[in-house]
């Protein structure tokens, strides 16, 4: 992989300026997590109360525990972190048999209320179904129209995908076909990212799309079952692992124990970005611990964008094992050199003026004493935008820093994500700044941006091989722009990336 060294006559971050603004710049937004139980004398909404303590980290703005008691559901969800939404009170206030949690980080539709989940619907025949849902839908006019032909939904809300799939599935109870039915027959006809836990009160439901794009795990407790986006919140509540719900799977569990379905085929296509950054360093993803997939990735970008240095530190938390990889296999000593104020950038408060000039060292402080005078290798997940690489790259040169030598722990980020994930337009990633094809040039480029005095990315195929999975069944588009479920309807971040795959195919013909 190409490795940018910093040019001794160019003044760091002289090509292109990025100034640091905390409300521009963010890491990739995590889209959602879920989380359903089925445990008849447990306290169930405490239990996924817990649950989605866990799932925190896939999603911050909203949060929501329906819980069904076999006649009706009740649902309580509103904008917050779990801890803020959630109190004793109201968890012993929803009492039941069965529940489903959900975390929310806004990828479709508004940051309202009426966007939190679980959402919820009643059936024709009155049936109550509560629904919760991580992933992004690619065909959600399409269902739009049909529910709004069917009198479900008013386009004029503008509905979100998952109360427009919501009604359509309580809306396909009747006839003789319960719940599990509906969704039998209406799944088929959903296309893109989903992971879904739902109830009806009595069964809980859980499906994945046919690409599995997103993870979702089964658990069993001693007397229940448990299914969620991450087996850490499988262990946070004392579940052992069964296994996922498989690609293309509808199951129901209730007092018959588990039942399961195929509505589609299973065309494996998981996305990469869960191992790299999204997912939990604890969990379990087909068999692989995220934190061993980062691990082996620090050390094979050790190998292919090596380093002179004397300290190896992170980008805390999230390059911190990517870095120990590094530094065992480059031999460079590990280190901490910046410490994380963990919980500010998940405040509703916003800084003051005065507060917001401290742009970066709100959310990392750096340790002097270590970082002194060393050549630093500093790792880190990704690059997004670039602005908070180079903001701290300023912050640790000002600490007195020698050199700063950045490695990236995946390879450039190019490309929108259409299944879940929150990164930004085409035109905001910093890896597509300039306009040539000539990847040394591209690297360079972002390096002179973020003012380091060397760059590296691990190569795809690097990060593919970290992850022991077949290259065949790993979603890679926001690296390469092959996206194995197409482009959204109506999307104008879509329409974009026709524009760039189509010059592409210009410069390949020419
Ligand atoms: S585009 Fe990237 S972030 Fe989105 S599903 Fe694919 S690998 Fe994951």
């Amino acid at each position: 992989m190409h490795v940018a060294q910093l040019d001794q006559h160019t003044s760091p971050g002289s090509v292109v300026n990025y100034p640091y603004d905390d409300h521009n710049e963010q890491s990739p937004q995590e889209e959602c997590g879920v989380f359903g139980v089925w445990a008849p004398g447990e306290e169930v909404a405490k239990l996924t109360y817990f649950g989605l303590f866990a799932l925190q980290h896939r999603g911050q703005e909203a949060a929501g525990i329906a819980v069904g008691d076999g006649e009706q559901i009740l649902v309580f969800k509103d904008l917050g972190l779990v801890s803020q939404v959630f109190d004793e009170p109201i968890l012993e206030s929803l009492q039941g048999d069965i529940a489903i949690g959900h975390t929310r980080y806004t990828t479709a539709g508004g940051n309202s209320w009426e966007n939190a989940q679980p959402m919820f619907r009643m059936a024709p025949d009155g049936t109550d179904v509560a629904l919760g849902h991580n992933g992004n839908l690619i065909n959600h006019v399409q269902l739009r129209e049909k529910a709004t032909e069917l009198g479900l939904v008013d386009p004029q809300q503008k509905p979100s995908d998952t109360d427009v799939l919501t009604a359509l599935l309580a809306n396909g109870i009747g006839d003789g076909d319960d719940l599990f039915e509906s969704a039998r027959k209406l799944l088929p006809e959903v296309r893109g990212a989903y992971c879904l836990t739902f109830t009806d009160g009595h069964t809980l439901y859980a499906a994945r799309d046919p690409y599995g794009i997103r993870p979702l795990s089964i658990g069993r407790l001693a007397r229940g079952w448990v299914v969620a986006s991450e087996t850490s919140a499988l262990d946070i509540v004392g579940a052992s692992l069964v296994r996922e719900v498989e690609p293309g799977e509808l199951i129901a569990i209730d007092e018959s124990g588990l039942r399961s379905t195929r509505f589609a085929e299973t065309n494996r296509k998981a996305c990469v970005f869960e191992y790299v950054y999204l997912a939990r360093p604890d969990s379990v993803i087909k068999g692989r611990n995220v934190n061993e997939v980062r691990l082996e990735i620090g050390r094979t970008l050790a190998r292919e964008a090596p380093a002179e240095g004397d300290l190896v530190i992170p980008t805390p938390d999230s390059g911190t094992p990517a870095a120990v990889g590094f530094a065992q296999a480059s031999g460079i000593p590990f280190g901490q050199g910046m410490v994380k104020n963990a919980y500010v950038g998940r405040t509703f408060i916003q800084p003051s003026d005065t507060l917001r000039q401290l742009g970066i060292r709100l959310k990392l402080n750096p340790l002097r004493e270590v970082i002194a005078g060393k050549r630093l290798v500093v790792v880190d997940d990704s690059i997004v935008r670039g602005n908070t690489q180079r903001a701290v790259i300023r912050m640790l040169r000002e600490a007195g820093a020698a050199e700063v030598h950045v490695r990236i722990a995946s390879p450039p980020v190019k490309w929108p994500c259409f299944y879940g994930i929150d990164f930004a337009t085409p035109g905001e990633l910093i890896a597509n700044a300039v306009t040539s094809d000539n990847e040394e040039e591209m690297v360079e480029a972002v390096r002179s941006a973020i003012g380091a005095d060397s760059l590296g990315y691990v190569s795809i195929d690097g990060m593919v091989a970290s992850t022991t999975k077949p290259v065949e069944e790993l979603c890679l588009a926001c690296f390469n722009g092959h996206y194995p479920m197409g482009l959204p309807e109506a999307n104008p971040n879509a329409e974009l990336v026709f524009k760039m795959q189509a010059g592409r195919q210009d410069k390949i013909g020419t």
